[in-house]
């Protein structure tokens, strides 16, 4: 019943929730400033003129601006809160109340500290800056017309001795929030810093550095959750395991560099030809290993047998020298109830076939092979 009155007064957007929530905090705080006003005028600190007007002027100033972001008049504007206009609103209100206060003058006085107190803190510089010198011209008016008017209540010297004492509350509150902005603004910086370093971290962390594909555990974690997947519905799929054709034999000619960039562009094919649902890892040295999701043995053969064929088509450079390199390909598909190791296990099995049946050649686990003839 409370939940469901705070959804129509406040709104379910939880943006909006906090600005009528402050709203709503200044216009209790007013609530307690016009009860205090009409005690004092009804015990005979003041003889209570201009009070109702006051009372009407305030309370109208604070329900218009409560109403108007509650029906979403302000949400297109800068400050949607209007956290100045409600607070200068307050301020000139709190003036008013301080000039027609008479004796109870202090009351205002104290009031306009908490409301500068609450408000400024969330406010950009200029903001609160403008609000503070505000606050100090409406009370300077206050207290001069008070001390010319009414002297022997708005006692002059008193009057420009609350004035200073204003004035340096003021300076004080800016200070204070000026540190908290920094402060504030520190943290968003350290923050954004450290979003930045855990993107980086876990980038180096799931990535392989030189070729810029998964990593082994990456892949590894990426197989268990595969194999999780397919445990719970009826998706198959499978996995190949590539390693380039006597590589040493090529880093022993054209040196480790063109080597290096041998295994980039292996990584380069591999990704090209995948479909977006598959993965490519670097799974160590001049191995790789690639998930094939939902998809089942003779379809994962096809396509490794694609990037086979492309692998073997890529002109490398070394100087002067043209050289090409081929890769061997083992494939398997996931078996129900095996462990991703035995199923790695399986394709690396196929791999040693491929690689005694005379290299750049995919074979399944199972008799089927393609030949690279
Ligand atoms: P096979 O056809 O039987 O696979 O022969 P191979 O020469 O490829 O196999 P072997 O395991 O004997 O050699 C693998 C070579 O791969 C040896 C190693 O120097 C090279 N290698 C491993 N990692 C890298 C790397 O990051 N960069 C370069 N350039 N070479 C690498
Ligand atoms: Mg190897
Ligand atoms: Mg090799």
């Amino acid at each position: 019943m409370l939940r469901s009155l705070a959804d129509v007064v406040l709104t379910r957007d939880a943006k909006q929730r906090i600005r009528l929530a402050h709203s709503g905090l200044a216009s209790a705080l007013m609530v307690v400033a016009v009860v205090l006003m009409h005690v004092m005028t009804w015990l005979g600190v003041n003889d209570g003129t201009g009070l109702w007007a006051w009372t009407a002027v305030s309370a109208i100033g604070l329900v218009s601006m409560f109403i108007t972001i509650r029906l979403g008049w302000s949400a297109r504007l800068r400050d949607p809160s209007l956290t100045v206009l409600q607070l200068m609103y307050a301020v000139g209100c709190t003036a008013v109340a301080y000039r027609i206060a008479g004796a109870g003058h202090g009351t205002p006085l104290l009031m306009v500290a908490l409301v500068l107190m609450f408000g400024t803190f969330g406010l950009r510089r200029a903001q609160a800056w403008l609000v503070g010198s505000y606050t100090i011209a409406a009370f300077g008016i206050a207290m001069y017309t008070g001390a010319v008017d009414r002297p022997d209540i708005y006692d002059p010297v008193v009057q420009a001795a609350y004035f200073v004492s204003l004035i340096l509350f003021v300076c004080g509150l800016m200070a204070v929030s000026g540190r908290v902005a920094a402060m504030r603004q520190r943290l968003r910086v350290q923050k954004s810093e450290l979003a930045e370093a855990l993107d980086r971290i876990s980038l180096l962390a799931t990535r392989d550095e030189l070729t810029g594909l998964l990593n082994r555990r990456a892949m590894t974690e990426l197989l268990e959750r595969e194999r999780q997947r397919s445990q719970r519905s009826a998706q198959g799929w499978s996995v190949a395991i590539m390693d380039v054709d006597h590589f040493k034999q090529t880093n022993d000619v054209h040196g480790h560099a063109a080597g290096d960039e041998a295994l980039r562009k292996v990584a380069r094919v591999c990704e090209s030809l995948v479909r977006d649902c598959d993965a490519v890892s670097r799974w160590g040295g001049e191995e790789f290993v690639l998930l094939f999701r939902d998809v089942d043995a003779p379809a994962a053969l096809a396509a490794a047998d694609r990037v086979r064929a492309s692998v073997a088509g890529v002109a490398l450079t070394s100087g002067n020298a043209a050289f090409n390199i081929t890769v061997s390909i083992g494939v398997t598909a996931y078996r129900r109830g095996d462990t991703v190791a035995q199923t790695l296990s399986r394709a690396d099995g196929a791999l040693y076939q491929a690689k005694l049946a005379g290299r750049n050649r995919v074979e399944t686990s199972r008799a089927s092979a393609l030949d690279s003839a």
